[in-house]
């Protein structure tokens, strides 16, 4: 269910468009510009000292409502920073409060990585007794007060953001590696990555010089810096999507410039089963792959050919078998709840036949409808509405993943990385999951931001965490091919600023 406004009003020095923003949108407000259940909102915040004071205007046909809520700042907090924490709080009190709205589980955390918020909390000494020992009950307690998050979602959080303590804890020289393989063989209907159908063998030779090229110059910086890599990540895209020769070529170049003693995992992404052959993998066992992503999102035919996916269920089960007999590598796998078509029983019947394939690591999605994707253009061009795509509503999302969390811990998977996005359905979390010891390195540590990580590829991020400043240096290569390709100097240069500081 949405709710329908005509107009919204926000007033005051700094209008706080996108705090007021992220908070409609989680609870479905939708502005639209004809008749609508309510005419108006109107949102002003003043804020005094410590204190956020919010005032709202409803107009519902014809007449006024007026609301106004208070909240102070914590001692602890940075005022300038938490402000947007009560804009936002306050308007969604107000808002589920008087207008009969349900709550969402996560209430008003909408960041991508809500677990940084209880590492930081304990670096700073909250949630730590005087004897050293940490005090989950009271990070989970804030957790709820602060943000409005459920208590089984607050829980999950501590949950997480403890048991990633000590890989985060790396060491101030250990990095991470990225490297960005941009192709697939289809684009999936959801998909909002910069991933191109594989184009042209000419095409895939240029972008190997210019990738050459970038891993050639993050390695020099690697070297004078005097960085050892922890883990290199190749990721895309599908990078097994390349033909034979490019594939062995990139893990070569990759193994050559990245590949060191202190390399405690090198994780190759070979999404769609259908492009892993006999020979990727024995490349990927000759330079030293500890990882390997196989992700279905789904064992239901009918939903990989409506995803616009070229593969089959069983070409799923042969890329499992095939990666167990050649290698003790790790696997992932990827599922996504809230797939178009599905339901429950669907996906019950999905991770069965999952975990019978005795997967490493499982990371449940939501599904978003994310910008880029064509499951959004179709929408936004009204191709279709949504009941088109007979998506599963937001509770059958949750009983979804409500029903994984169950059966991954009943078979000794615990949580262990989490990420949120925007337009998930059942406004849910991102959850990876694996049995002790086989925790994806790479994955927490992209997701804690305390190490540095040096992007290479198409769209990949460099980020250089000043702790001192307590900001984050950030330089992105092209999410384009083509302007990849043309401007890759420009990327390096840019990469070598941040490292520099
Ligand atoms: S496999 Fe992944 S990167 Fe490739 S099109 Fe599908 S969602 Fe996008």
């Amino acid at each position: 269910m949405s709710v329908k406004i005509k107009a919204l009003n926000l007033r005051g020095k700094n209008d706080f468009s996108k705090v007021v923003g992220d908070v409609l949108r989680s609870l479905k407000f939708e502005i639209v510009k004809t008749n609508a259940d309510f005419d108006e909102l109107e949102v002003f915040n003043e804020i005094i000292g410590k204190k956020v004071i919010t005032r709202l205007k409803v107009a519902v046909g014809g007449v006024e409502y007026f609301f106004k809520k208070n909240s102070i700042a914590r001692a602890d907090e940075r005022f300038g920073a938490e402000v947007n924490r009560l804009v936002k709080k306050n308007l969604y009190l107000l808002l589920v409060n008087n207008f009969a709205l349900d709550d969402v589980p996560y209430g008003i955390l909408h960041g991508v990585r809500p677990t940084k918020i209880i590492q930081r909390w304990l670096r700073e000494g909250f949630g730590v007794t005087s004897h050293g020992v940490i005090d989950r009950d009271r990070i989970s307690r804030r957790i709820r007060s602060d943000f409005l998050v459920e208590l089984d979602k607050a829980e999950l959080l501590t949950e997480v953001a403890l048991r990633q303590l000590p890989i985060i804890r790396s060491g101030e020289k250990k990095i991470s590696v990225y490297v960005g393989i941009p192709f697939c063989k289809t684009r999936c209907l959801y998909c909002s990555f910069p991933s191109n159908v594989l184009p042209e063998e000419n095409v895939i030779a240029e972008f190997m010089t210019t990738l050459t090229r970038d891993i050639e110059a993050a390695a020099d910086a690697i070297n004078r810096y005097g960085f050892e890599v922890q883990t290199i990540y190749v990721g895309g895209g599908t990078p097994s999507a390349l033909p034979e020769n490019f594939f062995a070529e990139m893990l070569e170049t990759v193994h050559k410039n990245f590949y060191g003693a202190g390399v405690e995992e090198l994780t190759v992404e070979c999404g769609r089963p259908d492009t892993i052959s006999a020979e990727k993998i024995s490349v990927m066992k000759n330079f030293g792959v500890t990882r390997v992503s196989v992700n279905p999102q789904t064992m239901h035919q009918r939903t990989l050919d409506l995803i616009g996916r070229q593969h089959t269920v069983e070409d799923v089960t042969r890329a499992f078998n095939d990666l167990r007999a050649a290698g003790d590598w790790k696997i992932n796998t990827d599922l996504i709840v809230g797939l178009p078509g599905e339901r429950f029983a669907d996906f019950k019947e999905t991770l069965e036949k999952i975990l019978e394939l005795k997967p490493d690591d499982v990371t449940i999605h939501s599904l978003a409808i994310k910008r880029g994707s064509k499951l959004q253009t179709r929408l936004a061009d009204e191709l279709n509405k949504l009941e088109d795509f007979d998506l599963p509503d937001d509770d059958e999302v949750r009983k979804m993943a409500d029903y994984a969390a169950k059966i991954l811990r009943g078979e000794n998977f615990y949580p262990y990385y989490l990420y949120r996005q925007g337009y998930m359905s059942g406004q849910i979390e991102n959850v990876g999951w694996c049995r002790k010891g086989s925790e994806g390195i790479y994955n927490v540590q992209i997701m804690g931001e305390r190490q540095i990580i040096l992007g290479t590829g198409v769209a990949a991020s460099t980020k250089v965490p000043d702790h001192a400043a307590k900001k984050i240096r950030t330089a992105f290569n092209a999410k384009d091919l083509k302007t990849y390709m043309r401007d890759i100097d420009r990327y390096i240069t840019r990469r070598d600023l941040v490292i520099s500081g």
